[in-house]
């Protein structure tokens, strides 16, 4: 007999079972694209081991998925999904199954236990889809054969199974022997109120609307139908008759001979048969499921912000199809580390086929790092590797493709789409001035994109300040200091005058609007002035600077025991105190050097160097 071994769960996974059990009831129907993905990661991980090891090929010759519904001997329900993927040893359904390895655990944990409103989607975006099945079933049964392989040359099929209520999992060789051939199946002997999935339109609907995109193999569905069909018995009996007869036989004797019978036909119903929907052309691609395809393929429980979706051509005769995704938002960590998540999000694909997600350097730059694509290129090689992709041009080319078309999205949205500008502007909008200091090829274009707040606005592009200039205005003004409010900068003494005689300027108060402004230095030949330096000059003053010249010191020879008073109280603190004309209301300023750094980059450096 079969030596059944017992496991506990570690932990978590029992706290994130009750959490799935209880919480998501509403949210159920997402078993089934948890499990649908499973399958096409595991067929994923078999052709990609195959291009180096042909033998993990062996046992089973197609490369696909199924679901099988119906009813047992004892009158519960059972979904069937099998896929010939790559397949588990006894150790890898008690690590993969039995444990939680994922970084994204606790966070999911946390979030789940706090918000049991609309977690649904949670499950799919933190990757904790497989516990997703004990949403609709009371037992699960995990039936696997790994693949051939050096490592494992004579694989057996084990069994994990596991109760909705239990606290542990067992294991088992599989009392069947090897019948899976190769891969996976997972059996849920569904929950009395969940008996509506052995519909199979019920099933149809929800690949239809979640799961067509979660794979990029065949899934097939097992439907069962009775037809209606010519009783060849029955008309074999039948009397060879003339036309005339016939009329009569057919009023006195059509209940006692039969001409037709109901038989049962089997049939496996290819689901996901209509082409991936990045091959599709953008106009019969709907917004539901550009949705869709975002959420499945990146994980994210949210909708994505906008998308483009295009045909190119590097340049080097390989023409690609690719959508663009702009997330609604950006992950925590991405201040932190902007290249972190990176190199995941690109999902390069040759011919339909996924060939990686991982770039490496190639992958967009910082200030995009957050973007996520999909790209299926149309004349690369099929067992093309990453080192081999990073020797052709094509990356490179694909990069700035990407970026262009990503560029003309944004610029688009600005134009044409107030409400999703300003979501944009919240979430990215520090992105756009990294990416103006960041990448000197795209500039202009990003810095079109940046937004200031100025005493007389909230908000103001660089091209609407040039607009609002006032004649003869030769200076893009600006204050900055970092972490002060708008607010508090609009009211400094070094704008008082500026505001007064009708001048806009460009309060800044994070850290990266000051390097912008002294990375770019101009705006369209315009250049940028910090108002706190000494040495302003506004460019309608009534006197030229020599007259100015002469009248400050006249004053400045008036006013000598007082500014000699003043330095030698404030002695310690300032170089020089002068007459100045820049003031309306208040009484003095401390201002910075016409060369010197101003306060607010002393702040940095001294910080720097800390
Ligand atoms: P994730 O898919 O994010 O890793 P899951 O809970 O969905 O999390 O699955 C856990 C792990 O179990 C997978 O990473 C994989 O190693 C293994 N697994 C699940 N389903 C299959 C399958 N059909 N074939 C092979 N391995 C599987
Ligand atoms: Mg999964």
């Amino acid at each position: 007999s079969a030596p059944k071994q017992r496991h506990d769960y570690q932990s978590d996974v029992a706290r994130l079972r009750k959490i799935v059990i209880n919480s998501l009831y509403s949210h159920r129907d997402v078993f089934l694209r948890e499990l649908i993905s499973n399958a096409n990661d595991a067929l994923e991980k078999l052709r990609l081991t195959s291009l180096t090891e042909k033998e993990v090929l062996s046992g089973a010759e197609d490369m696909n998925i199924t679901i099988k519904a119906y009813k047992d001997e004892d009158g519960k329900g059972r979904v069937v999904i099998r896929d010939t993927g790559i397949g588990m040893t006894a150790e890898e359904l008690t690590n993969n199954l039995g444990t939680l390895a994922k970084s994204g655990t606790s966070e999911f944990l946390a979030r789940a236990e706090t918000d049991t409103t609309g977690t649904g989607n949670l499950i799919g975006a933190f990757g904790l889809g497989f516990y997703s099945s004990f949403l609709v079933a009371d037992r699960v049964y995990v039936a696997s054969l790994a693949a051939k392989s050096s490592r494992n040359p004579e694989p057996t099929q084990y069994v994990f199974s596991s109760g909705a209520d239990e606290s542990s999992f067992e294991t088992f060789p599989d009392p069947r022997g090897n019948t899976l051939g190769r891969g996976t199946e997972i059996t849920l002997v569904l929950k009395d109120e969940a008996l509506e999935y052995l519909d199979p339109h019920r099933i149809t609907d929800l690949v239809d609307k979640h799961s067509s995109f979660a794979s990029t193999f065949p899934i097939y569905l097992w439907t069962e139908r009775t037809e209606t069909v010519p009783d060849e018995e029955s008309a074999k009996e039948a009397p060879e008759i003339d036309e005339d007869e016939a009329i009569v036989e057919d009023v006195t004797e059509s209940d006692e001979t039969p001409k037709t019978k109901e038989i049962t036909v089997e049939e496996w119903i290819h689901m996901n048969s209509q082409s991936p929907i990045w091959m599709r052309d953008p106009k019969t691609v709907t917004d539901e499921e550009y949705e869709t395809f975002y959420q499945a393929t990146f994980k994210d429980y949210q909708k994505p912000l906008a998308w483009d979706h295009f045909s190119g051509d590097s340049g080097s005769g390989t023409s690609f199809k690719a959508i663009i995704f702009i997330p609604s938002e950006l992950s925590n960590e991405y201040w932190q580390n902007p290249m972190a998540s990176n190199a995941r999000d690109i999902r390069l694909m040759v011919k339909r086929v996924f060939i990686t997600s991982d770039l490496g350097e190639d992958a967009l730059p910082k200030w995009a790092s957050w973007v996520k694509v999909v790209v299926d290129a149309e004349d690369l090689p099929l067992n093309v590797s990453r080192e081999m992709l990073q020797s052709t041009r094509f990356l490179k080319q694909l990069r700035s493709i990407v970026l262009k078309h990503l560029l003309a999205l944004l610029a688009r949205l600005q134009e044409n789409e107030p409400e999703k500008w300003t979501t944009l502007q919240k979430t990215y909008g520090n992105v756009f001035k990294l990416g103006a200091v960041e990448d000197s090829k795209n500039r202009v274009k990003l810095a079109e994109l940046c937004r200031f707040a100025t005493n007389q606005r909230n908000e103001t592009s660089l091209d609407d300040y040039l607009e609002n200039r006032k004649k003869g205005q030769k200076q893009i003004f600006y204050l900055a200091d970092m972490g002060t409010t708008t607010e508090h900068l609009a009211k400094s003494v070094f704008i008082e005058k500026l505001h007064a005689r009708g001048y806009e300027v460009l309060l800044l108060t994070d850290p990266l609007d000051e390097i912008f402004v002294q990375n770019l230095r101009l705006w369209k030949t315009v250049q940028f002035q910090d108002v706190a330096k000494a040495g302003l000059r506004f460019g309608d003053e009534e006197m030229s600077p020599e007259e100015e010249k002469e009248e400050q010191k006249k004053l400045t020879e008036e006013y000598q025991p007082l500014l000699a008073w003043l330095k030698q109280q404030a002695g310690d603190v300032v170089r020089e105190v002068v007459i100045s004309n820049r003031l309306v209301s208040s009484s003095c300023a401390i201002v910075a050097d016409m060369m010197g750094y101003t306060a607010n980059v002393e702040k940095m450096m001294s910080a720097s160097q800390a």
